[in-house]
């Protein structure tokens, strides 16, 4: 007979491999040196849809600002765009500040350790709230995101368009299944009982002719629905193959560890199998599939707009508009333009622009640089020229706010990463300039 714990062990081949390979090789990152939950919070923020690699100085330059949730609470827009300027998704350190303010005007300050509180503050979604909770506060919840997503469906070979409501359910069901405390929701023993033998997993030991645990699972919105186990709800092969519990009490190590997974070794283009710590479990790869999941219905190439930009100056100063707060990139300052209509000339558009963003009738003069930059939706052409003021006043009509700033004073404040591109060719002509007027005393600009 058996021991036991030997049984245990072959029950959990996965689990076991991948968190001992996470011990043993997780990159050292700064939010894994901390257990501060506003710490984590941030990462976790700044992380979406954005590489560690860049995250690093910003997260340190952050919290050196920032340190606490107070401190964010009473950030300005300036501060806080300023920090984020070049990070991108400008709307997630909005979203991060104001529900800082919301956690210390209700909450005294402290990170709430009940997922359904933290889960209604803004800008916390589903990914998020999984991801803090179970790294900060050790709660059993699952996480689904792109890495999760590639990771799950290479171990189970599932071949469907990942894109899809009803697949993106399943996904759910899979990775609250495998951070669940009791053995197995039954789901995914029956879906993917042929798979997880192929795939040389065992059944589970507590899942014998004894009853089992109560069968869990969640709803979206995390609330936990007990079913009590029935001898009708277990079939034979449910009984024989289910997934076990996770053994280790470190559901944020486990989120972590598929992460990790996902972004180190299993990439989306040629996952690393050999280095695999599950290379022996994963069905993809007996099946040789794994470069072709997961499987996603192709994306419709992003718009590409034409916009003219001025940098409209008087004596010797400027313009910078800020951009509406319910506006994409809100609270950024820019150079004044937009959108080029169809058969209007790049000089008409931009003082067409003028006139409806901030009154002001300009002089277009010569041109200055082409910017192109891709967001996640859209692609932008910027043709900036320069421009001479006419005079009057600026009146704030498509517009937050309007300065005029000296050309040196430009860099202090939160610009989009295209107008930053701007401002460089601005200093590299004006540096070229005053190169040209040392050599021959024509009057400067
Ligand atoms: S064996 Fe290959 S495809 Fe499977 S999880 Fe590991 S890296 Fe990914």
């Amino acid at each position: 007979m058996r021991a036991a714990g030997q049984e245990t062990r072959r029950a959990r081949p996965l689990q076991e491999r991948l968190l001992a390979w996470f011990r043993a090789h997780k990159a050292d990152l700064p939010w894994r040196r901390t257990q501060d939950p506003y710490a984590i919070w941030v990462s976790e923020i700044m992380l979406q849809q954005t590489q560690v690699a860049t995250v690093i100085p910003y997260y340190a330059r952050f919290l050196k600002t920032f340190p606490t949730v107070k401190a964010l609470a009473a950030a300005s827009d300036h501060q806080l765009l300023k920090l984020w300027q070049g990070l991108g998704y400008y709307r997630r350190a909005m979203n991060l500040r104001a529900a800082a303010r919301e956690v210390v005007a209700k909450h005294g300050g402290r990170v709430p350790d009940n997922p359904q509180t933290f889960a209604s503050l803004p800008g916390i979604g589903r990914y998020t709230c999984a991801a803090v909770q179970s790294i900060a506060f050790g709660r059993r919840l699952a996480i689904l995101d792109g890495n999760a997503i590639r990771v799950f469906t290479r171990w189970f070979a599932i071949a469907k368009d990942v894109t899809r409501g009803a697949v993106q359910r399943e996904l759910w069901h899979i990775a609250e299944s495998l951070i669940a405390k009791t053995p197995s929701s039954g789901h995914i023993g029956a879906r993917y009982a042929a798979p997880l033998q192929e795939a040389g997993w065992h059944g589970h030991p507590t899942l014998g002719g004894r009853a089992v645990s109560f069968l869990a699972t969640r709803t979206a919105t995390h609330r936990r629905v007990a079913v009590p186990p029935s001898s009708r709800a277990r079939t034979a092969t449910q009984r024989r193959v289910a997934v076990p519990p996770l053994p280790a009490n470190h559901p944020g190590d486990w989120n972590q560890a598929i992460m990790e997974l996902g972004r180190e070794v299993c990439t989306p283009r040629s996952p690393r199998c050999p280095a695999c710590p599950v290379r022996t479990l994963c069905l993809s790869r007996r099946r040789g599939i794994q470069d072709r999941l997961p499987v996603k219905r192709k994306k419709k190439p992003v718009p590409h707009i034409e916009v003219g930009a001025g940098i409209v100056w008087r004596r010797g100063r400027v313009l910078l508009c800020k951009r509406r707060a319910d506006a994409m990139l809100g609270g950024l300052w820019e150079f004044p333009g937009g959108k080029r209509r169809r058969g209007e000339t790049l000089p008409a558009c931009i003082r067409r622009e003028l006139r409806e963003e901030c009154d002001l009738g300009v002089t277009v003069g010569e041109r200055l640089v082409d910017v192109t930059h891709t967001y996640s939706h859209l692609k932008v052409t910027l043709r900036c020229y320069h421009c001479r003021a006419d005079p009057g006043r600026v009146r704030l009509i498509g517009c937050d706010d309007a300065r005029w700033v000296r050309p040196n004073e430009i860099a202090q404040y939160p610009l989009p990463t295209a107008d930053v591109r701007i401002l460089e060719a601005l200093g590299a002509g004006r540096a070229r300039r005053r190169m040209r007027n040392t050599r021959s005393p024509s009057a400067p600009r």
